[in-house]
């Protein structure tokens, strides 16, 4: 972060503006409707900055600037065309510790403004960091569309009734919890339908109607997190993030993914990586029991889709023998995800029909799958976990009848910034991962199908992009 945001209070606080084109009356207008009291010295106004200071809400000084206009001021804007008062500008304003801003020119900034929507007292900021103005505006416009107006009203009314609510609710939590029932539920939709008068009403009632002490419910949501790319999440992944108090994550979720998570709420980690799970799958179950039974809301977020190969069977049992509310979320599973993002088609017409996801996870070294079945042609195999296992895997694979030149991807951390895809064969995929020391999380494609990642392959990792590698976070 290059910049740190901030929202400054300039009630009346005296903040000098130099120039007096177009581009300093927009920001002459902002500071104005801020409260500040605005000092404008060019030696020429433009039209809209010579109405205002005829109008009495601005103080103009016709002249040029002088060193001492900085003294008692709280904030500076330069902008003017002059390139020696611009920096003149900004060294003396940076000398007395004064904000100073001096448009189009970050580098004689102590501050940058950032592209803003309105929805007083709500007020939504954009900052590129001075990199790109035009995408902060396309980003601006983006937003702009998507939060109703009457979003300002909303807070208004929220902060018309923030004491009462106070004195209603003891504990922050509490009221964290009414407030957002009141932000998402009838009083919300209400006032965005234009019913102010009703949703004032519906809100008193239910202060009034208030349970003094309501036990908050507790439940936990079983959720998908996909294979790595926050981008891969669901709507509804996200939503439950932005919602829980606690996030519960093991090794595959990608750190990215947790920076979904609200800010506040806890986040604990339960393993699992090979022969050294933080939490035996036992002690995770009732974990999750013992937080929903607390009244928490709890995401409980997997690598992947839940329901494959990720337990999430064993852990809605549980909460079901104990009472406890869930939902589940499908995410994308790292089969999809790592297939996609490698340009490896799991079916195609010309070279598979059928794709089985296999777990490659070898209890005490031997395997218990039925080769037979997976050993077929026109037949995509994919295999989770399966590693530590490519020796028994590829020769028995063999053994059961496919060639030993059949094409085999290893996709290492799919779909995440730190993507490896590397191509071998049945008979040569031992040496091929020790080699080129494959980690996991990797997934294993066997079949034709792997000969078209030559010409589809598409994804290249960003260079610069977020390549902090899974189970990164701190451990509980
Ligand atoms: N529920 C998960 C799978 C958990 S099993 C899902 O649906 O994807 C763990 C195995 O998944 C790993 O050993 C690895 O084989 C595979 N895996 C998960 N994420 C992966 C990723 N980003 N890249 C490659 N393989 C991944």
């Amino acid at each position: 972060m290059d910049f740190f945001p901030v929202f400054m209070r300039l009630k009346n606080d005296n903040c000098l503006v130099v120039g007096g084109g177009k581009v300093a009356s927009r920001k002459v207008v902002l500071l104005a409707k801020a409260g500040a009291r605005v000092l404008v010295v060019a030696p020429a106004l433009c039209e809209e900055l010579a109405s205002m200071a005829a109008g009495g809400r601005i103080d103009h000084e016709a002249r040029i600037f002088e060193d001492s206009d900085i003294d008692g001021k709280a904030l500076v804007i330069a902008a003017t065309d002059d390139q020696a008062v611009n920096s003149r500008v900004s060294q003396l304003a940076r000398d007395r510790h004064v904000p100073v801003n001096v448009v189009d020119q970050p580098e004689l900034c102590s501050f940058i403004m950032p592209s803003t929507i309105d929805r007083s007292p709500v007020q939504i900021a954009v900052s590129t960091g001075g990199s790109s103005p035009v995408l902060a505006r396309l980003l601006r416009a983006r937003l702009e569309s998507y939060i109703p107006s009457a979003y300002g009203r909303l807070a208004k009314l929220a902060e018309s009734f923030r004491d009462r609510v106070k004195r209603r609710f003891s504990t922050t939590d509490q009221r964290r919890q009414f407030w957002e029932g009141v932000m998402q539920g009838e009083v919300a939709e209400l006032l965005f339908a234009g019913r102010d008068e009703l949703a004032r009403t519906v809100l008193e009632k239910a202060i009034e109607e208030a349970d003094d002490n309501p036990r908050p419910i507790g439940e936990v949501y079983l959720v998908g997190a996909g294979p790595g790319d926050p981008d891969l999440l669901t709507f509804r992944a996200l939503r439950l993030m932005q919602m829980a108090d606690v996030v519960v994550y093991d090794r595959l979720v990608a750190p990215p993914i947790l920076d979904f998570a609200r800010r506040d709420a806890e986040q604990i980690y339960v393993g699992k990586e090979r022969d050294n799970h933080a939490l035996s799958q036992e002690n995770i179950n009732q974990l999750l029991v013992r937080l929903a039974k607390e009244g928490k809301r709890v995401v409980r977020l997997k690598g992947g889709d839940p329901f494959i190969f990720g337990r999430g069977g064993e852990e809605i049992e549980t909460l079901m023998d104990n009472g406890v509310t869930f939902q589940v979320v499908p995410g994308i599973t790292a089969a999809s995800g790592c297939a996609t993002y490698s340009g490896i088609p799991l079916t195609h017409r010309d070279y598979a029909q059928s794709v089985v996801f296999v777990t490659g996870h070898l209890q005490d070294g031997s395997v218990d799958l039925n080769w037979k079945a997976l050993a077929h042609p026109g037949q995509t195999i994919v295999f989770y976990m399966g590693l530590h296992g490519v020796g028994i895997l590829s020769s028995e694979l063999i053994n059961h009848g496919l060639a030993a030149s059949t094409p085999v991807a290893l996709v290492q951390q799919g779909t995440t910034q730190n993507q490896r895809v590397i191509i071998s064969t049945l008979e040569s995929l031992e040496q091929t991962v020790n080699r080129e020391q494959v980690k996991p999380p990797t997934i294993i494609i066997v079949g034709d199908v792997v000969e078209l990642h030559e010409k589809l392959h598409w994804f290249e990792p960003a260079p610069g992009a977020d390549t902090r590698p899974f189970g990164g976070k701190a451990h509980v």
